[in-house]
Formats: C-alpha cells, sequence, structure tokens
C-alpha cells in the first residue's frame, strides 16, 4: 500500500462489521486491505453448506429490521445488491391451551406478537397500556428489563415473555438486560417495522460487499492472521502478518476492544487510557446454542420467529425456508431453534442442549422432523462479542488514535445484532470520513 495518493485503510477481520467497513471506505476513495485468519471470509454471519442445507456460522438468517434497517440502508449505500424479504408475520408467541400450564404437553396456541397482553389479567393489561404509553416519553434509564417490569406489574407471564424475548433476540435474560437498552430495541422494531431474511441466507450479504470492496480496489485477504497492530507515538500506523509489515494511514478492527487490546503494546499509561481499561472489563459475550432442524413438512409454516416462552430453554425458533426455499434441498424445510446461555450455565453446555432437544420435542409433539445440527457458541465465537447494552460506554474509538473498532464488540445504541453493527460502522465512518 501507499505507492498511490489515496488514503489508506487496514481491516482485521472479514465479519459483517469488518467488510462493511472495508466497503463503505473503499467506495469513498480508500486504498483498502481486509486481513481474515480463515480461509473464508463472513466470520459469523456466512453459510456452511450441510447436507444440502444452508446452515450457518452464526446468525439464524435473519436481518432484525429487514428491508429498511440500518443495515439495509448501508448496504444500500455502498452498492451492495441484496434482497431482504420481510417476514410476515414478524413473530407469534405460543402460549399453552390451559392458563394453569407451565408448558406445552397440554396443548397450545399461538397468539400474534402485538397481542401480547391478552394472557395478562384485565387491570394488568390496563397497566401495561399505560406504561408503554409513558415509556415512548420518558424511556427507562437504568435496570434490567425485568426489575422495570416487575416494578410496575408483578406477573410471572411478563417475566417469561421477557426472557423469551430477550434471550432470542439478544442471547441474554430479561435479568441481564438494561431496560434502557431494550426499550431502544423495541421502538426501532416498530419503527422499521420488523425483520427481514436475505434471499441466500447470510452468504448473499457477506459476497455481495466483498464484490464492492474487490470492485472498487480493494483487496481481501484470507488465511491472514494479524498478530500485531503497530502504534507509534500512541498512534495506530500498520499491522503486522505473517511476519510481515504493512503500513497504512488508519486500521479498523472487527474483533472487539478486548482482543483489538491484546494486538498493542508500548502505549502510554494515561489515564484516559486507564479508565479504557476499566470499561473493558465490563464487557462480556454473550452466549447461545442453536439446533437446526430439517422437515419435510413445515414445522412453523410463516418466516416471522416462534416465541417459546414456556419452553425450559427454547426461546424461540424460526423456519427460513418459508421465506427462501433453496435454503434447505427441494422439498424440504430448515428450522432453527435458539436458546441464551446464561453466564452461570458455560460449564454446563451438555445438560444445557439436552434440555433444549426436550424442548423442542415439546414443541413440535406428533410432527417429524431431524436434528441436524447443534451449534454452541461461546468463548471466542460467542452471540455478540459484548452482550447488548454493556459496550455503550466504549464507543468505535480507542486511546490509539486512528485504530478504529467495529463489529458486535461495538455496536451503536439501541442497534440489535446486525444492525447494532450497521450503527456502529456509521459511526466510526461519520469519524473517519
Ligand atoms: C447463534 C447465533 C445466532 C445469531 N443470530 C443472529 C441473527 O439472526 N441476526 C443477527 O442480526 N445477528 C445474529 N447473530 C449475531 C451476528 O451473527 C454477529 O453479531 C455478527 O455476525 C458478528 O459480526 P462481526 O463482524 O462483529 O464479527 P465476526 O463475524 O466474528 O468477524 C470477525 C472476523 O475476524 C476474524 N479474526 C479474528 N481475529 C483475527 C485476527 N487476529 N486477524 C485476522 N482476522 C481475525 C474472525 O475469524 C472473523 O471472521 C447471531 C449470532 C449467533 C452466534
Amino acid at each position: 500500500m501507499n505507492n498511490s495518493s489515496k488514503p489508506t485503510a487496514l481491516v482485521i477481520g472479514a465479519g459483517l462489521g469488518g467488510l462493511l467497513s472495508a466497503a463503505k471506505l473503499a467506495t469513498s476513495g480508500y486504498e483498502v486491505e481486509v486481513f481474515e485468519r480463515l480461509p473464508m471470509i463472513g466470520g459469523r454471519f456466512t453459510n456452511i453448506d450441510y447436507k444440502g442445507f444452508s446452515l450457518s456460522t452464526g446468525a439464524l438468517h435473519m436481518i432484525p429490521h429487514g428491508p429498511t434497517g440500518p443495515l439495509a440502508q448501508m448496504l444500500e449505500s455502498v452498492g451492495a445488491n441484496v434482497n431482504i424479504v420481510r417476514s410476515k408475520p414478524m413473530a407469534v408467541i405460543r402460549i399453552p391451551l390451559k392458563k394453569e400450564d407451565n408448558d406445552y404437553k397440554n396443548g397450545y396456541t399461538d397468539i400474534p406478537f402485538g397481542k401480547f397482553p391478552d394472557p395478562l389479567s384485565a387491570i394488568n393489561r390496563l397497566k401495561i397500556a399505560v406504561l408503554m404509553l409513558v415509556t415512548k416519553t420518558f424511556p427507562p434509564k437504568n435496570g434490567s428489563l425485568e426489575e422495570w417490569f416487575t416494578r410496575y406489574i408483578k406477573d410471572e407471564w411478563l417475566v417469561k415473555l421477557a426472557d423469551s424475548f430477550c434471550g432470542w433476540s439478544l442471547s441474554l435474560k430479561g435479568a441481564d438486560t438494561s431496560a434502557k437498552e431494550a426499550f431502544s430495541i423495541f421502538s426501532n422494531l416498530y419503527r422499521y417495522s420488523g425483520s427481514g431474511v436475505p434471499i441466500g441466507g447470510c452468504k448473499a450479504v457477506v459476497d455481495a460487499l466483498a464484490d464492492v470492496i474487490t470492485s472498487n480496489g480493494g483487496t481481501i485477504h484470507t488465511d491472514k492472521e494479524v498478530l500485531r497492530i503497530l502504534v507509534e507515538n500512541n498512534k495506530a500506523i500498520g499491522v503486522e502478518v505473517n511476519g510481515n509489515k504493512h503500513f497504512a494511514d488508519i486500521v479498523i478492527s472487527d474483533i472487539g476492544h478486548i482482543e483489538t487490546n491484546k494486538l498493542y503494546e508500548g502505549v502510554d499509561s494515561s489515564d484516559e487510557y486507564r479508565q479504557y481499561l476499566e470499561k473493558l472489563k465490563k464487557i462480556r459475550p454473550s452466549a447461545g446454542i442453536k439446533i437446526c432442524l430439517a422437515a419435510d413438512e413445515p414445522l412453523i409454516g410463516h418466516g416471522g420467529v416462534l416465541l417459546t416462552p414456556y419452553a425450559k430453554r427454547v426461546n424461540g425458533i424460526n423456519e427460513v425456508t418459508n421465506i427462501d426455499p433453496n435454503l434447505a434441498p427441494p422439498g424440504k424445510h430448515l428450522a432453527v431453534s435458539h436458546q441464551c446461555v446464561q453466564w452461570d450455565k458455560l460449564d454446563e453446555l451438555e445438560q444445557e442442549i439436552e434440555l433444549g432437544l426436550q424442548d423442542i420435542n415439546d414443541i413440535f409433539a406428533g410432527k417429524k422432523y431431524e436434528v441436524l445440527l447443534i451449534q454452541s457458541h461461546s468463548g471466542g465465537w460467542p452471540v455478540n462479542r459484548s452482550a447488548s447494552g454493556l459496550d455503550v460506554n466504549v464507543k468505535n474509538t480507542t486511546p490509539i488514535n486512528n485504530l478504529f473498532i467495529v463489529g458486535d464488540g461495538a455496536k451503536g445504541e439501541g442497534g440489535i445484532e446486525v444492525e447494532g453493527i450497521a450503527l456502529g460502522v456509521v459511526n466510526t465512518m461519520e469519524t473517519i470520513l
């Protein structure tokens, strides 16, 4: 690099955050090089072919705010051609037929997401209506979503629903989700009218971004792990890969603040840097388990999410083949369940998987399906590198000049999953460009 007069950028990691940043910079006059340690691009947002089914390395092939959200807007702005189809309905909630039951064994019914107050008593329905109105003007400032609900309305149903919704969308319990962040997310869900599925799955998105990068002169290297970020006078000046030094005007890292911080040394021990390290101690990843199911007949029958608040572990299930049948072999369906793994259960993954399988048995009692693959996501390959709400204090900058962090370790406020990544990239680009 540096042979031309163009400004230059190096990107560490070809996940969604890295590719979005590289595409934006490549289309804004930068000379861009992306380094990815794996032999493939896309990180936790691409497809893996398994028995003809397009499973994924992470995401459930869902874009939370569909064809109009921040990610879709950013894809359009860089010229990445992806067809995102709106999920209809957005979500339904499975509740037991008999009010007194605490599981699905004696039958169930599915209600639209918007009718979530229905199982409440008349007085609590009134309370929740008032509460939702008041919250629009005065959003909660602190505490968890569970604390916030139970402060005003003591009802087990709302706790279950919060766990199911937050477990599905953030891989967190309601008790671990900040009420402030949850309400920003709710209002964005309604603002953008719900989720969508990219035709071709996650891979369609990352392939379209890779096309934009390379057709604008950028380079993506796979099998190239960045082992060091070169810093001079508190400024990032390049990276070291396989013993070779590459220099650039800016360095963008898609591997989160904590992992990035391990790649540089020799920085000053200023107050700002010490405060930054303190903030990093508060970041925790969120973990989850995905169970991929194959069936000859649809198990859900629509492209939205089936939320399962009465299951022991499974928070929700989607069936993307109702939107893109090509994600499975002809005549087959692909349904994927997701369950959050709480931080104190990380050493008990096998038991958690067993409970998830029991749930699926109850939820789809009487239906024929095959368990294709079970994937657990924690540690270095988590659901979110920083659990939602824990990354709002660190933003996309670092104490090192010209070193920026993107991806799900530095999401924008109120940004759920890949929408948060897009918002974080927008913030980063506003600073750089
Ligand atoms: C089970 C599960 C379900 C999910 N469901 C959804 C969903 O339906 N919708 C949604 O919006 N989001 C979902 N997510 C979240 C979403 O998948 C992630 O937030 C997103 O893919 C993360 O992208 P990223 O770019 O931040 O990181 P990554 O995808 O992790 O990319 C980082 C890349 O950097 C590479 N790398 C690491 N270290 C180095 C190094 N030193 N040098 C070079 N390369 C390096 C890695 O190999 C990786 O490819 C889900 C995640 C999981 C796990």
